[in-house]
């Protein structure tokens, strides 16, 4: 009996094994489930703050722009290496917001800013960085590409060229919203030997960087001038393969080998109608001090507002004058 009994129980056990099997596996899977569950908790949370942080970037970086132009303006000392500075810049206000806000929260939150440089888009830069976000056993990991808008009207962000070029000579002055250039850009041109600099005494040009909506540009010779007008009041900025960009702007440099932008600089305006020849009136024809006069190129004068008193002219040489649909002499 015993003997049997024994068997009977040994019989028993193999019977109820699967159970035990299954209670198990049940309760691990429970158990797994709830692990799941917060895992799942910590690797949204994870992303979200990667996202907030993703989305912090570009304001940041618009507020460093505005902040490196306008320490320009006040100095009129370009910078020597404008995409590190922008840069480390950067990296100096991700940190301080990682460290006040997101590390306060049980995160561990690394942003590197990897690079500062020129957009496709001449009125964007480009700004590179990964984020790392740690929450407890959950890591996320990316790597992005921002680009970081310079027109963004809650942002203002001036033209910081004309302020290192003008610097030595008599210096700048912001008048209504214009850079007024009183004798300084007349001064800046004939120390270089450029011919005809006179009609730059009083000259203004744009102060901050607004993209131009008169677009093909070829529109600017549309209606009489008026849109050349409009665009000249406005201060108006327009893409250009000569024109030297915002980050080579910043380091002082009329010209650059990147796709820029460029502007008109406008005369005072006199009661002549003569339409002389004079430096023409776009900002990197004027500012290409690279070869001292050479690159300074000459334009015929054009009339595009007469108030019965005083003409308004600028000077313009015939490739812009196609740019921009003005007739060509
Ligand atoms: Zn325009
Ligand atoms: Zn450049």
């Amino acid at each position: 009996m015993d003997q049997k009994g024994y068997v009977m129980s040994g019989m028993s056990f193999l019977m109820i094994l699967p159970a035990i099997i299954l209670v198990t596996v049940s309760i691990d899977m429970v158990h797994h489930g709830i692990e799941c569950d917060s895992v799942v908790l910590e690797s949204e949370t994870a992303l979200n703050t990667a996202k907030d942080l993703q989305a912090n970037i570009p304001i940041i970086g618009k507020e460093v722009l505005k902040y490196e132009a306008e320490k320009v303006v006040k100095t009129g000392t370009p910078l020597s290496n404008s995409r590190k500075t922008i840069k480390d810049d950067i990296q100096t206000r991700v940190d301080q917001l990682s460290l006040s806000y997101y590390n306060k929260t049980g995160l561990k939150v690394e942003c590197n800013i990897t690079s500062v440089d020129n957009s496709p888009d001449p009125f964007q830069v480009e700004v590179n960085s990964t984020i790392n976000v740690k929450k407890d056993r959950v890591i996320h990991k990316e790597s992005i590409s921002q680009n970081i808008s310079l027109i963004d009207p809650q942002y203002p962000i001036p033209n910081p060229l004309p302020f290192t070029k003008c610097k030595n000579y008599g210096g700048v002055q912001i008048i209504n919203n214009r850079i007024a250039f009183k004798s300084s850009l007349k001064e800046y041109l004939n120390a270089r030997g450029v011919d005809d600099a006179d009609v730059y005494e009083n000259a203004t040009t744009a102060y901050i960087i607004k993209k131009c909506p008169y677009d093909p540009y070829i529109m600017h010779g549309k209606n009489g001038s008026v849109s050349l007008k409009n665009c000249i009041e406005n201060g108006y900025f327009h893409e250009s393969s000569d024109g030297s960009c915002f980050l080579c702007r910043l380091e002082g440099k009329g010209t650059c080998p990147h796709y820029g932008m460029e502007t008109f600089i406008i005369p005072h305006s006199s009661n002549n109608s003569t339409l002389n020849s004079a430096p023409s009136s776009i900002d990197h024809v004027i500012f290409n001090d690279t070869f001292s006069s050479a690159g300074t190129y000459p334009g015929k004068g054009l009339i595009y507002y007469c108030d019965g008193l005083n003409y308004f002219k600028i000077f313009l040489d015939n490739s812009h004058r196609q740019k921009y649909g003005l007739p060509v002499f």
